[in-house]
């Protein structure tokens, strides 16, 4: 059985983790982000102490063993009982981050829709990562080089999912309104889409 499945989708800073961590805790619906199931790993891990290589120079982690985490991640999700696929929304955030990790996933997702957190304003996304820096102690976050790549990598590797997945399954949501906004549009189009 395939998860069913939205995403949530956008450059960094574009608030996708707030506004999963929202999504999260209403029933039914269970938010997941790679970049979290990531920084769980602790230093002594191998693929940790690849994930802190790659994502300090703003890079993505090889597309396996980014695979292979996430689907151990989700399965011990399942064992434990904290996601429930059979009655529950998987809220993807942060994967898959290109289209060989969505050709990799296509088994195991079923994708219902694409809520695109779109910003134009490259200048309030770089203060939000930089304010984000601060807060949650994130190397990638500090260094603006280190942004600039991601947000290139963003146009170059991420981007194109849109239309692998295709424009009909997109929402384009303003991410420059307010986190409150933003919700209300969000659960807008959720509430349309997981009906
Ligand atoms: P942001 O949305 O701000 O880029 P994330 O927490 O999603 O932050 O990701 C932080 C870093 O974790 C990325 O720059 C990348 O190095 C790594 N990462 C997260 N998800 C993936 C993924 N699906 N594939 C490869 N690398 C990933």
């Amino acid at each position: 059985m395939k998860y069913r499945t939205i995403l949530l989708f956008g450059a960094p800073g574009a608030g996708k983790g707030t506004q999963g961590k929202i999504l999260g805790t209403i029933p039914n619906f269970f938010h997941c982000a790679c970049g979290d199931v990531f920084r769980s790993l602790s230093a002594a891990n191998p693929l940790g102490r690849v994930f802190i290589e790659y994502s300090s120079r703003g890079q993505l982690v090889p597309d396996e063993p980014t695979i292979e985490l996430w689907q151990q991640f989700i399965e011990s999700c399942e064992s434990s009982g904290r996601f429930h696929p059979e009655t529950d929304t998987l809220v993807l955030d942060g994967i898959p981050r290109n289209v060989h990790q969505a050709e990799m996933l296509k088994g195991t997702l079923d994708v219902r829709a694409i809520f695109y957190l779109h910003c134009t304003q490259f200048d309030g996304m770089v203060e939000r990562l930089q304010r984000r820096a601060l807060k949650e102690n994130r190397l990638d976050d500090a260094n603006l080089e280190v942004i600039r790549d991601r947000l290139k990598v963003y146009d170059k590797e991420t981007k194109p999912l849109l239309n692998y997945y295709g424009r009909k399954l997109v929402r384009r949501i303003d991410s420059t309104q307010t986190p409150v906004v933003v919700l209300r549009d969000l659960l807008t189009h959720v509430s349309k889409a997981c009906k």
